[in-house]
């Protein structure tokens, strides 16, 4: 029998681990996870218990907490996305899968006898989403973009016109980063003279860039969105899988339900909240402010533009979305998928140009492939 060596010393163990966690984290290209900003002025907040339980804008009488600072980041993200003024409400979740199950959650409360649309392109953790709310839904066909098929979503709506229409729209797939349009589905449902509808748009993956996007995307409260989802741990770097979720706070008062044990309104999914996770999205929008964050959106869109022109030349099927830092190509070898976690779907792979992926580092991957092609 083989022996192995246990060791017992927990220094040693976390040594071991950091390492392995610095030389992986430097070697993802296919998962949306930037990781280039400076956290360590929050380190002194890992010692306290934070807990931001129950609703942000309603003091709690646990009191340990940043509530103050999560009620700034759900502010300047409301405005943002053109919120109206007044009508914005939101809170900072466990990811952008959370924050979907909200805007759903709302949706359904708001119209129980809804059917919900969403494109074959969503993200897999929407129909688990659906399953948990039970809610009637029907997938739509997706072009080959991975933006919703239009025609096919008109068709379908009309079909069960006399129903309230749920759409969850995609603002970056998870694949190709295909942004569906928030303002043709306004259209359609004029066309359709349809009343009862909703709009939860999915911004997981880019709903916290598309707003310093040009053209800008139409995906906001001002074309016509009723919730969004973002994730944090994406693009906006948080260490802490998070998310935010905003939806008109109109919808919201709809469901509020007033707790005594904890002073507050049950308006969250989850009861006790993270207190640590609000700190470093505030962190990120303060230090970086609205320029920041454009200027960051502009260096990505370049890295992926690079990127683009250099794969092209090896895999001429390559091709992206416009506007988009997700660029998708036939799936590269098993040794090149494993060294660069490439995620990988039909046989098609991307890589995702998250902040801290520079062109150096894109041309180390380029070298790989254009090796692995030699043999
Ligand atoms: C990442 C992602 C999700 C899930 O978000 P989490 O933050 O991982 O919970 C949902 N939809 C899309 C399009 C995503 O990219």
């Amino acid at each position: 029998m083989e022996t192995e060596l246990i060791t017992t010393n927990p220094t040693e163990i976390l040594h071991n681990l950091l390492e392995k966690i610095r030389a992986t984290s430097a070697m993802t290209m296919g998962y949306p996870a930037a990781k280039n900003i400076e956290f360590t002025e929050l380190l002194p907040f890992l010692q306290y218990p934070l807990n931001n339980v129950g609703d942000p804008f309603i003091p709690s009488t646990y009191n340990v907490g940043s509530r103050e600072l999560e009620k700034e980041v759900v502010a300047f993200f409301s405005n943002l996305f053109r919120a109206e003024e007044d009508n914005w409400w939101g809170y900072v979740t466990n990811g952008g899968s959370e924050g979907n199950l909200y805007g759903l959650y709302l949706a359904r409360e708001l119209y129980p006898k809804a059917i919900v649309y969403y494109s074959e392109a969503t993200h897999y953790s929407v129909q688990k989403n659906l399953h948990l709310l039970n809610m009637p839904n029907i997938a739509i066909r997706a072009q080959d973009n991975g933006e919703i098929d239009y025609e096919d979503l008109e068709k379908t709506i009309s079909i069960n016109r006399q129903m309230p229409v749920i759409i969850l729209a995609n603002i970056g797939t998870t694949m190709t980063e295909a942004r569906d349009d928030v303002g043709k589905m306004k259209t359609i449902f004029k066309h359709l003279a349809i009343q009862h509808h909703y709009i939860h748009v999915d911004g997981a993956l880019s709903g916290s860039y598309a707003a310093f996007v040009d053209p800008r995307p139409s995906f906001d409260f001002a074309d016509g969105a009723d919730s969004i989802a973002i994730s944090g741990h994406k693009f906006l770097g948080a260490p802490i899988p998070c998310g935010l979720v905003i939806a008109k706070k109109s919808h919201r008062d709809r469901i509020a339900r007033s707790i005594d044990y904890i002073g507050s309104l049950d308006t969250t999914i989850s009861g006790s909240r993270n207190g640590h996770t609000p700190l470093f999205l505030w962190y990120t929008i303060t230090k970086l402010g609205i320029a920041g964050l454009k200027k960051r959106t502009e260096d990505c869109l370049a890295v992926a533009a690079y990127a683009f022109e250099k794969i092209k030349k090896l895999e001429p099927l390559a091709w992206k979305n416009p506007s988009t830092l997700t660029i998708s190509f036939p799936k590269p070898s098993t040794e090149i998928v494993k060294k660069w976690q490439l995620a990988s779907e039909n046989n098609w792979a991307h890589i995702i140009c998250m902040p801290g992926i520079n062109n150096q580092l894109i041309d180390a991957f380029m070298n790989d492939l254009a090796l692995s092609k030699k043999d």
